[in-house]
């Protein structure tokens, strides 16, 4: 049975993308199967696991339309080791057809249940909105990864998400957790950070991962190159914090 996680923020730029493709090329390194689902149009998870968003014939959108199954849809993106259900632009005409659609929220959910014994884990990167996109995520996924900057708003940006959050557990999937927050693009040295992560640990105690993803200039670079970090340049700080990352997953994975 494959565990199923939303990399999930409605923040933009906070590192949801970064997450999704070094955790996915992280577990697959140590030896997990793995499907990343890319539910953001702008293929920013595709595009950076090496797949040209513009040429594909099958994406996710497909997919929510029922259009295609994932089997006929998945890429094998070779060097990362893992399969990406990709994503362009079109999947945002999929948030106007959708709401006229019957089961409109459990598209996805339904459409993963076929692949459920081909991956230990399905990795789904939402866009930056709490919309009817992120929503399909929700409802597939056993729990919530939230990426965060150590930053001065980050609480507060932290309490539209968990409400959602709790709705979704409470009207239509009762698995649906938050996992864990990911502090990432951390600088120990930056006061404000270490105090902003002290209040996160404070206020939400064992749901802060103890891996931390620091700031790293490989990570960003990563991406024009088609690769994750952890694929580009493994020795990197960032990449190899992403590995830890998916070990202490791995580790937490069969107590959830
Ligand atoms: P989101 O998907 O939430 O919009 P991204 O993952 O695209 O966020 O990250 C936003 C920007 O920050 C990107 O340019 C990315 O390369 C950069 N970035 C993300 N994580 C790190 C990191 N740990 N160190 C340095 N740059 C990072
Ligand atoms: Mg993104």
């Amino acid at each position: 049975m494959a565990t199923i996680f939303c990399i999930a923020n409605q923040k933009g730029g906070v590192g949801k993308t970064t997450t999704t493709v070094n955790l996915a090329a992280g577990l697959a390194k140590v030896g997990q199967r793995v499907l990343l689902v890319d539910l953001d149009p702008q293929g920013n998870a595709t595009m950076g696991s090496g797949i040209d968003k513009r040429t594909v014939e099958l994406n996710v959108y497909d997919v929510l339309l029922e259009s295609a199954t994932i089997a006929e849809a998945v890429i094998k993106a070779d060097k990362c080791g893992y399969d990406v259900l990709s994503a362009n632009r079109e999947l945002a005409g999929a948030e106007v057809e959708l709401v006229q659609l019957e089961h409109r929220d459990q598209r996805l959910k339904n459409a993963l249940a076929v692949v459920d014994a081909d991956y230990d884990f399905v990795l789904i990167d939402c866009p930056p909105s709490l919309s009817m996109l992120t929503l399909n995520g929700l409802c597939s996924a056993h729990g919530v990864i939230v990426p965060m900057q150590c930053e001065y708003f980050a609480l507060e940006g932290l309490t539209d998400l968990v409400n959602t959050i709790k709705q979704v557990h409470a009207n239509l999937n009762k698995d649906l957790k938050i996992i864990g927050l990911l502090r990432v693009m951390f600088d120990p040295r930056i006061t404000l950070q270490m105090q902003v992560s002290d209040q996160l640990k404070a206020h939400f105690g064992d749901k802060v991962f103890n891996t931390v993803i620091p700031r790293n200039v490989r990570l960003a670079e990563a991406p024009s190159y088609g690769l994750p970090g952890v694929v580009f340049d493994p020795s990197a700080k960032g990449s190899q914090a992403y590995v830890e990352f998916a070990r202490e997953l791995v580790q937490r994975a069969p107590t959830l």
